[in-house]
């Protein structure tokens, strides 16, 4: 499949298609000044990003939204050019939550529909408004549900999940890379004792040879085994060096040279949850 710049959207079984490229919004709440979300949104879709991947409990849906919107009214994009992916956070995995939150999610957004709503986390807390439910003591407040499944998937040349990607291959499911750059490590729910991605010594030699950088190689080696990629960025410049991977192509020997980079190390390990009955990182998967 020879994907470009602008085209670049992969077939997904139930006739649809998904740009194999997306922003991810995430960023820490307190952290972020307002109205960034939303202008690198905007400068995404500039660049040429039509997929952007976001949440409710990002606290920036509505940035998003405005930036969508903003894009379509300025006649750069129709909103069946943009590919949202929303999510269903852990509070709200009851069947009776799920349409109210989807419905909160459009309300905010200011837009009739998503792409994908996804399960965030296949781990279901107390059912509620707080987010982050605990009890007195501060013990986390875990909650059972019937849980179907979860699509996301963390992905990059530390952790090349190469057996759920053949298993996914085999039955036409495309997995999302997310954290395709190694995170932001911030302690609090990354496994930060692994060393950071973008140093690795061979990412930067390939990343010399082709004129590009470490985090351009690791999501090309993403997007070439037919993954899609949401690598988050606020900064403009990264935002366009994020998305110029369609240039240059890896070849098969330096492939597997990434591919032995793995170290079957998650750097989302969310330890804080691991005494949850469904806590999924124990499966072999
Ligand atoms: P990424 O691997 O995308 O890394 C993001 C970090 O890398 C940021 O600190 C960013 O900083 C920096 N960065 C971005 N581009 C470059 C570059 N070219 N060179 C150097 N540094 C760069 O991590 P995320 O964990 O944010 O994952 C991506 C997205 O996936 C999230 O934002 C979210 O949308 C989604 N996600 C979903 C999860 C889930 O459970 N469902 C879990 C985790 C993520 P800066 O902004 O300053 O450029």
């Amino acid at each position: 499949m020879n994907l470009t710049a602008a085209n670049h959207r992969i077939p997904l079984s139930d006739g649809n298609s998904i740009p194999i490229i997306g922003l991810g919004t995430y960023s820490e709440p307190k952290l972020t000044p307002k109205g960034m979300c939303l202008t690198s949104v905007k400068i995404a879709i500039d660049v040429g990003y039509r997929h952007i991947d976001g949440a409710y409990i990002y606290k920036s849906e509505h940035e998003v939204g405005q930036a969508i919107r903003e894009k379509i009214a300025e006649g750069k994009v129709k909103r069946e050019d943009i590919f949202y992916c929303g999510k269903l956070w852990a509070t709200n995995h009851e069947p009776e939550r799920v349409r109210p939150c989807l419905e909160k999610t459009l309300e905010v957004l200011q837009l009739d529909y998503v792409d994908l709503y996804i399960i965030e986390i296949p781990m279901a807390f107390k059912p509620g408004d707080e987010f982050y439910p605990r009890d007195e003591n501060g013990k986390w407040l875990y909650h059972k549900t019937n849980l179907c499944a979860t699509w996301e998937v963390e992905c990059h040349p530390y952790f090349i999940q190469t057996k759920l990607l053949k298993f996914c291959q085999k039955h036409d499911i495309v997995i999302v890379a997310y954290s395709p750059l190694g995170t932001s490590r911030n302690p609090a729910w990354v496994n930060v004792s692994l060393p950071p991605l973008l140093k690795d010594e061979l990412l930067n030699s390939l990343g010399k040879k082709y004129k590009k950088t470490a985090a351009q190689v690791a999501l090309r080696f993403n997007i070439q085994r037919g993954l899609v990629v949401i690598p988050k960025s606020f900064n403009p410049e990264r935002i366009k060096e994020n998305f110029q991977i369609f240039d240059f192509s890896l070849t098969e020997e330096e492939m597997k040279s990434i591919e032995a980079l793995d170290k079957n190390a998650r750097l989302v390990e969310l330890l804080m949850w691991r005494d949850h009955p469904e806590y999924p990182f124990n499966e072999e998967y």
